[in-house]
């Protein structure tokens, strides 16, 4: 019998799995203009790798209640504090459909409540994508016009999804 995995076997594969989307991701992303949009800043750690490996970058942090690690708490011009339903609407309206890349990691321990709230803000985060931009999320998404990528080497199926808007 194959024992399931144990919860710190899944949360080191979603760690591996986020760095390795995200570098994949912003190498692919490189010559692209338009700004970085990160969903859920919780702890601050992958908005920290994303500054890291795209120092030039505008990144956009959306999260409703900033409780970061001092080292990754983005400038106040650069968070849009509120909730998603209300702010990526707004950023549709201040962007257009011009983000390189949006990584989204809004999710808690409840698989289930993931996936549900993955069907309601996929929708919502899909027309800010630019042509040739890629969404890498923690979950699997319900999009109507963005087509799944393979994964990179180094990351695990299932434990983080890459789309991109052709
Ligand atoms: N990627 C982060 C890191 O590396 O530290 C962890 C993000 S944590 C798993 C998820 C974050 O998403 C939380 O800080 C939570 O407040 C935020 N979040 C969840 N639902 C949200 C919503 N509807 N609007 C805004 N922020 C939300």
């Amino acid at each position: 019998m194959i024992m399931p995995q144990s919860r710190l076997d899944l949360f080191v594969d979603r760690m591996v799995s986020q760095r390795a989307c995200l570098d994949h991701a912003a190498s692919v992303i490189a010559d692209m203009d338009g700004p970085v949009f990160e969903l859920g800043l919780g702890n601050g750690r992958t908005y920290h790798h994303m500054r890291h490996i795209m120092p030039a970058r505008d990144i956009y942090v959306f999260e409703r209640a900033i409780a970061s690690h001092p080292d990754s708490t983005p400038p106040d011009d650069m968070v849009l504090l509120g909730d998603v339903f209300d702010t990526l609407p707004d950023a549709l309206a201040r962007f257009g459909p011009t983000a390189a890349l949006i990584h989204a990691d809004l999710g808690g321990h409840n698989r289930k409540k993931n996936d549900l709230f993955a069907q309601k803000v996929s929708p919502v985060i899909e027309p800010l994508l630019a042509v040739g931009g890629l969404m890498v999320s923690s979950d699997r998404m319900y999009f109507d016009t963005l087509v799944e990528q393979p994964l990179p080497d180094g990351a695990v199926q299932g434990r983080c999804f890459i789309y991109r808007r052709n």
